[in-house]
């Protein structure tokens, strides 16, 4: 049974994270989506708040489960038998951004496999930072984030007014 995680912050998910899981899925036997407790970052949505919109957007996908973690991921990864890790890339800065990542990850498991996969042509443009930006300017993001994602984002954003 092969195990792969799909890591990341999704401050909010979007069709394109949804996008990779869904390939994913069909390629390996489970998928974790490990929403990475980052410490450092001041997120939109709380860790548990994220876990619950990923667990709403990917309850289609019978293979697909929803969890988080702190700290390596590489130690997250064997703690989940996972010796798989998928990220997205959509261009050259993802990739730049991403493989001294996994160069790391290498280096420290050598057990587990990077794998990239490329993003599909409608999610190239989409990123959570674009999307909380569009819901706060009021753009339209209704194709681009899961419904419970486009509710959630406008219900978040009319308790928390941006500073003019
Ligand atoms: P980060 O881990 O940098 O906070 P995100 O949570 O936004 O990034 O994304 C998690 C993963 O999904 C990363 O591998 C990222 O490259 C990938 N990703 C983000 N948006 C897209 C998209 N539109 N299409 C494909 N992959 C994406």
């Amino acid at each position: 049974m092969t195990i792969a995680i799909c890591p990341g912050s999704f401050d909010p998910v979007t069709n394109g994270h949804i996008d990779i899981f869904e390939r994913a899925s069909k390629m390996f036997d489970e998928v974790i989506v490990g929403v990475f407790n980052n410490i450092n970052k001041k997120p939109l949505f709380t860790v548990e708040e994220r876990v619950a919109l990923l667990k709403q957007a990917t309850a289609h996908i019978p293979n697909v489960k929803v969890d988080c973690f702190a700290g390596l991921l590489a130690d997250y990864a064997h703690q989940k038998n996972a010796h798989v890790i998928v990220r997205g890339l959509r261009d050259a800065n993802d990739f730049l951004y991403e493989f001294p990542r996994a160069m790391l990850i290498k280096n420290m498991a050598p057990d587990i496999e990077n794998i990239f996969l490329t993003t599909d042509n409608k999610y190239y443009h989409v990123s959570s930072s674009a999307i909380r930006e569009l819901a706060q300017f009021g753009g339209n993001i209704t194709h681009l984030v899961p419904h419970c994602v486009e509710l959630a984002i406008h219900e978040k954003i009319k308790r928390v007014p941006t500073s003019k």
